[in-house]
């Protein structure tokens, strides 16, 4: 195993260009994947990276990704591929005990599979039979909700607005996204709050502000190229403070590879000032105790909060019934620190709070993003410049899929548009989220699954759970680029159909097309592959929906009404004007692209202070569960397991390591936290010498989940890591069968991937 040096460089830089070149060779994508590299969010003809979803960069450069984004480039555009000759080397049961890793390497899937139990193999299947066998299982089953469609962040807005449409036109709303797993509290708060679940800012508001809170967000390993723009603030005189139990090497320095000065003179720039070192889920505590000073020293924007507001009285009284000592111990950050924050935020004029998962993924994620907002209010920070809530969301078109109608909580003017547009009527009862999926698949009511991308079993809780009720259901159907662990779980049926990367041209009868997304911040982005498809028999994501609707609904048109499945497919801007008919705010789609090249931003109501509320005024909340909740969970688990928290029991959050993307795993390299493995346990070094353990060391974590059953895993190696006192750390989605479908947020269901109570024991001693 590799020894990784401490890191102690500026984020970037050279290793990140060496680690770039590697993963281009280690793919096997040197050619196909340098040529995409220089095409990537480049204007006009490029392609919009499939990685994050962080916004393009208004002067984009002969090189415009970040190592991240070449790393998901390089897997997409591999030369090897995972045709019917791998698998006919290769059985089922051996693929089962590959690593995420592995099966990322395996190849680019090229022809549609089907498992054949007899031969324990996937063998090759023509997409004619495919269509037919989903068309039937489909049409055989009792009721629509027994059926389950899963997209992930990787569709693009056309393909989306087709699968919600085919979905619905066979009668369910049973539509989990990958949003439901990580910014669905965003999602839930903003729209309640603000009256629309999106970022407010644009990233010209970052060159505009004048103090940026970074909560709960690692963007040198999710979002490399908001470095840049960080680095852009701070040369512009603004002060960056991070919100985050772990203080994360690569946040304070940026080498910036564009700038040759950076990288022949070593030199860099600076990024974040400070790092509060709050506890694992105190986040609310921390805004509580920040907001409680500022209402109570008149430090607030009463003029906004007058004019644009409701339930400031409810949140002001709330606000004094917490009391200092519950602030403390529920953030782990003293009063005067806390105070020190606030008067950054009473005299700062332009303040953005931006956030990702380490916000979203607590059973409080709700009551995070809530006081985030009621922060943002009581300062006045919407609707002005250089100031506003900006949670980045971690794949490339998750926010389009939602906008194209990807939730299985339509609004009922949404399915009005679509019922008057389509001529057909709409199911209107609300379906499965991820997490009621999952249980719905493990208690045997879903017959039919399937992913539109996406790495289900994986990303949700409970994976193994899943992956055995998997293997129960009459159908599972897989359309995606590379194999992954979800679909090494055969039901009677078991299908895969391999379809066109972003970095591939999609040529129909009506020429290339060009398909669009939406990004973090509301920006509508065309974009367009060039590569040449690595194998004839793909087909594009659209294509393979619409022969799946022409095949479902051939029987009975009264079920689709007649919709041009195969028209859309084949001619985006007919999608487009379908879109621009069914979706405010899309009005005159293609007309703005052509007048835009570049992409157009969607219209924001919060922007212009129009709040689409209950109230019809921006409104604060008063959060759900007590500030202490994280500490009053830990204690209760120690007192259930009849122990002292100190000693045994800890708060564990999941991190991704820098070599991975959500759940795919490019390799094993965490340079900016020393360590080339992924089984290891971070720890911080006191707390290392306080157990009177040792790096090396094996601990086991122990779980008692909500319905006191116990999850194990391990051993894991002992590392350090600079993380807050009585809190560890491990990857994502290793640790996901420690979670249970039951801990989550209350309203939105997204899992508490960071913040779980465990118990841990040390089972072995580092290797002398
Ligand atoms: S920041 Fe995100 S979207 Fe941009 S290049 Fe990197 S991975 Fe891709």
């Amino acid at each position: 195993m590799r020894k990784i040096p401490v890191y102690n460089h500026p984020a970037a830089g050279w290793p990140a260009l060496a680690s770039s070149a590697r993963k281009l060779m280690s793919f096997n994508a040197v050619a196909r994947g340098s040529r995409s590299v220089l095409r990537g969010n480049q204007p006009e003809g490029g392609f919009d990276c499939p990685g994050c979803a962080w916004p393009d960069h208004k002067s984009p450069k002969t090189i415009d990704m970040c190592e991240n984004g070449i790393k998901v480039v390089a897997s997409e555009t591999m030369a090897t591929r995972a045709d019917a000759d791998f698998f006919a080397q290769h059985s089922l049961k051996e693929l089962q005990k590959w690593s995420g890793y592995q099966l990322e390497h395996a190849g680019r899937l090229s022809e549609p599979l089907r498992y054949d139990s007899a031969q324990d193999r996937y063998v090759p299947i023509t997409w004619e039979e495919a269509y037919q066998c989903i068309a039937q299982n489909l049409q055989q089953l009792d009721n629509p909700n027994e059926a389950m469609f899963y997209t992930s962040g990787r569709i693009t807005n056309e393909p989306a607005f087709l699968f919600q449409l085919m979905v619905r036109s066979f009668g369910t709303n049973n539509m989990p996204d990958c949003s439901n797993m990580c910014h669905e509290p965003t999602s839930v708060m903003l729209a309640k709050q603000l009256g629309i679940g999106k970022a407010t800012v644009t990233l010209e508001d970052f060159s505009r502000a004048k103090l940026i809170l970074l909560f709960g967000q690692n963007p040198a390993t999710n979002h490399p190229r908001m470095l840049e723009m960080l680095a852009h603030s701070h040369h512009q005189g603004c002060r960056i403070i991070s919100i985050n139990p772990m203080r994360e090497q690569a946040l304070f320095k940026f080498r910036n590879p564009q700038k040759p000065l950076h990288m022949v003179a070593s030199q860099s720039d600076k990024m974040v000032d400070e790092v509060v070192q709050i506890r694992i889920g105190g986040d609310a505590a921390l805004l509580t105790g920040v907001a409680k000073w500022l209402v109570a020293n008149d430090h607030i924007n009463t003029d906004f909060i007058s004019t644009h507001t409701a339930h400031f009285t409810a949140l002001e009284a709330w606000l004094e019934q917490q009391s200092w000592a519950d602030i403390e111990q529920g953030s782990g950050i003293d009063k005067a620190q806390i105070i020190t924050l606030a008067t950054l935020v009473a005299a700062s004029p332009a303040t953005i709070c931006t956030w990702g998962m380490g916000i979203t993924q607590h059973v409080q994620g709700e009551d995070n993003v809530a006081m985030i907002t009621n922060l943002l209010l009581l300062m006045g920070m919407i609707g002005v410049e250089g100031a506003g809530a900006s949670p980045v969301r971690g794949h490339s078109n998750v926010q389009g899929d939602r906008t194209m109608g990807i939730h299985e909580r339509p609004s009922q003017s949404f399915l009005d548009n679509l019922e008057k547009v389509f001529k057909q009527p709409m199911p209107r009862e609300h379906g499965f989220d991820v997490v009621q999926g999952a249980k719905a698949l493990i208690d045997g009511k879903i017959k039919v699954f399937m992913g539109l991308g996406g790495n289900y079993s994986m990303a949700a809780p409970d994976c193994k759970s899943i992956q055995q009720a998997l293997t129960q259901t009459k159908l599972n159907v897989f359309v995606g680029t590379k194999l992954n662990e979800t679909m090494l779980h055969p039901g009677a049926n078991n299908i895969i159909l391999p379809s066109l990367s972003r970095t591939e041209k999609l040529t129909t009868a009506k020429g290339v097309q060009f398909a669009t997304i939406e990004d973090s911040m509301c920006q509508i982005v065309p974009t367009q592959g060039r590569l040449a498809p690595i194998s004839d028999a793909l087909k594009s994501d659209a294509q393979i929906i619409a022969d799946i609707a022409t095949h479902l609904f051939t029987e009975d048109r009264s079920l689709d009404g007649h919709i041009p499945w195969q028209a859309m497919a084949e001619d985006f801007n007919l999608t487009r004007d379908y879109i621009a008919k069914a979706i405010s705010g899309f009005e005159d789609f293609n007309q703005r692209l052509q007048a835009a090249p570049r992409g157009f931003h969607l219209f924001h109501p919060a922007r212009v202070r129009q709040w689409h509320t209950k109230s019809g005024k921006a409104e604060f909340v008063v959060p759900q569960y007590p500030i202490t909740y994280g500490q009053a969970q830990l204690s209760d688990s120690a007192n259930y397991a009849g122990g002292t928290s100190s000693e045994s029991h800890w708060q564990l959050t999941t991190v991704r390591s820098h070599d991975q993307f959500n759940t795919t795993i490019f390799g094993y390299e965490d340079r900016y936290r020393h360590t080339s493995r992924r089984d290891v346990l971070f720890m911080h070094p006191d707390e290392i010498k306080r157990m009177g353990w040792q790096v090396g060391d094996q601990i086991m974590v122990t779980r008692q989940d909500s319905k006191q059953q116990q999850r194990v895993l391990g051993p894991l190696i002992l590392s350090e890591m600079d993380i807050a006192a009585n809190a560890v750390a491990a990857y994502y989605p290793e640790c996901n069968d420690l979670i249970d479908l039951d801990t989550h947020a209350p309203d939105s269901r997204t899992p508490a991937y960071k913040s779980l109570n465990v118990v841990l024991e040390k089972v072995g001693s580092a290797a002398a």
